[in-house]
């Protein structure tokens, strides 16, 4: 049997305002626990919420950036459970008339081919608290940090139109890149800042009706979420071809313990007995509202992709790498003022800096190599003071602290040898050094000669300590050749 993945997002986005979505509170991470948690987050009895408007703008701009549609009222509803987490015995969120409604995201998919992900609705409601267990076996107790509580969340609900986990981390790194350039979100996933949820369900190739699904919550890294994914794809298609039937659950998958588990099986939409906040009016968004924001939405990822290749002439897949991250481009545009060449600037941050950031787990916030000084060493090369191969080395050594561009070249003397009288002499000196191999060129049909240059190049290369130019090089041994066939009497 063939089968088919089916695959559905919801997609919890923290956003990036400065106050909760309800009261005063700070939102910023990494405070002292329960330090920015007021009477509101705290559910006393007497106060009452305030909507923050700007939560509301972001939510809007979202909407807006998917081409969706926006309807003239929503309404938040409260969502009855109880949870330690959740002080007020129930999270305000939206139901029936959330504030985003039908949209789309177009994505790539790995054959290049486009494919729009039909996005059901977007959501305003606050985030829970956060439950902590510490100790150990001897002492172990367990504590809440409200500070989250109230936080502003998006949530954002897709189509099941996501066939394969490519394609899902296509798409979840697409959102990343557009909640990030609209600045809604600061994107900083190891703090939680966008949550993923994944249902998956299998069903025969070709079937018309969905299987039954399972939701993966919570998982905060494209990789974990492409693992996730492919696991619970193999489990489910093992489950259905030994004769069982899958079970419509909520699961955890833990990325460091590669382990998934069951956490519980679904419960009704209804148990949560939602009804309208009476505490809240319902939000009107005016025609006015819409405009504004319009004319106020940043450059997009795409729009910023066709505009990089407009205008530095880069490969789309390199603009579009930059494009992604909006803090990758402005460092690209920096480097590019630097040099003349910004094919190179795209080739260098997309291959040596992204390369040397991940496998050290850096953010590019905590580059060693800062766009200017990238810029210079990438200048260094244009200019023919240095060879690629050198400047691989300068690389390393600001990256390792050793000081700047210019600096490292000149103490090192890494210039690259370009004086002609120089070069000659090398050349002839290999020349003159290797009969059997100038022989053996001259005996070698035309068409085919080109092949042995590389034996000669090597070796000047290597008696000029890599620091020949190489261009240079090229041509003077292609001349002095020359000059022996035709003295050899062909
Ligand atoms: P609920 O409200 O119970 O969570 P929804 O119908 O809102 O269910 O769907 C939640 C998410 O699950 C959506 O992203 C949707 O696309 C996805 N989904 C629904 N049915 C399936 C299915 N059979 N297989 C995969 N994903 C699904
Ligand atoms: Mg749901």
């Amino acid at each position: 049997m063939q089968w088919e993945t089916v695959i559905g997002l919801e997609i919890h986005v923290q956003l990036a305002t400065a106050t909760k979505i309800f009261s005063g509170a700070s939102t910023r991470f990494g405070a002292p626990a329960n330090s920015q948690a007021c009477a509101i987050d705290l559910a006393m009895p007497g106060t009452l919420p305030v909507l923050n408007s700007q939560a509301v703008d972001f939510a809007l701009m979202f909407g807006l950036a998917i081409d969706a549609d926006i309807p003239e009222v929503s309404v938040f509803e409260r969502k009855n459970y109880f949870y330690p987490d959740l002080p007020k015995g129930y999270q305000t969120t939206q139901l029936e008339k959330p504030i985003v409604g039908a949209g789309r995201v177009t994505i790539e998919t790995p054959n290049g081919d486009n494919k729009v992900v039909r996005i059901h609705h977007a959501h305003l409601e606050e985030d829970a608290g956060k439950s902590l267990h510490e100790g150990n076996f001897s002492s172990q107790h367990s504590a809440i940090d409200l500070n989250r509580a109230g936080t502003p969340l998006i949530e954002i609900v897709t189509e099941p139109d996501l066939s394969n986990a490519i394609e899902a981390v296509t798409f979840a790194k697409k959102l990343h890149a557009l909640v990030t350039s609209l600045g809604i979100c600061d994107g900083r996933m190891a703090e939680g800042s966008l949550r993923f949820d994944v249902n998956v369900s299998v069903r025969p190739r070709g079937s018309e009706t969905l299987g039954t699904r399972t939701e993966t919550k919570n998982l905060n890294s494209f990789k974990f979420m492409e693992e996730a994914i492919i696991r619970e794809v193999d489990r489910q298609i093992d489950v259905l071809e030994d004769g069982g039937k899958i079970v419509q659950e909520t699961r955890l998958y833990n990325g460091d313990t590669k382990i998934a588990r069951s956490m519980r099986s679904k419960e009704e939409a209804n148990d949560y007995r939602y009804f309208a906040c009476p505490d809240l009016l319902p939000v009107l968004v005016t025609e006015e509202r819409l405009q504004r924001l319009r004319k106020s939405l940043p450059e997009l990822p795409e729009a910023r992709t066709t505009r990089l290749v407009e205008q530095f002439a880069l490969s789309q897949q390199d603009a579009q790498i930059l494009a992604n991250d909006i803090d990758l481009t402005s460092y690209f545009e920096s480097v590019a003022k630097q040099c003349d060449n910004p094919q190179a600037a795209a080739n260098w941050i997309t291959g040596e800096l992204i390369g040397r950031l991940n496998s050290e787990d850096l953010e590019l916030d905590n580059s060693p190599i800062d766009a200017g000084q990238l810029g210079i060493l990438i200048q260094r090369i244009s200019d023919q003071t240095i060879s690629g191969k050198m400047a691989k080395q300068v690389f390393d050594s600001i990256w390792s602290g050793a000081g700047e561009v210019d600096q490292i070249i000149r103490q090192r003397g890494l210039q690259q040898v370009s004086d002609s009288g120089a070069l000659e002499q090398m050349v002839t000196d290999v020349l003159s050094k290797n009969p059997a191999m100038v022989d053996d060129y001259l005996a070698t049909e035309e068409n085919r000669r080109k092949k042995k240059l590389g034996g000669f190049m090597g070796q000047i290369m290597q008696a000029s300590r890599g620091q020949a130019n190489p261009q240079q090089v090229n041509q003077i041994l292609l001349q002095k050749l020359a000059s022996m066939i035709e003295a050899s009497g062909e």
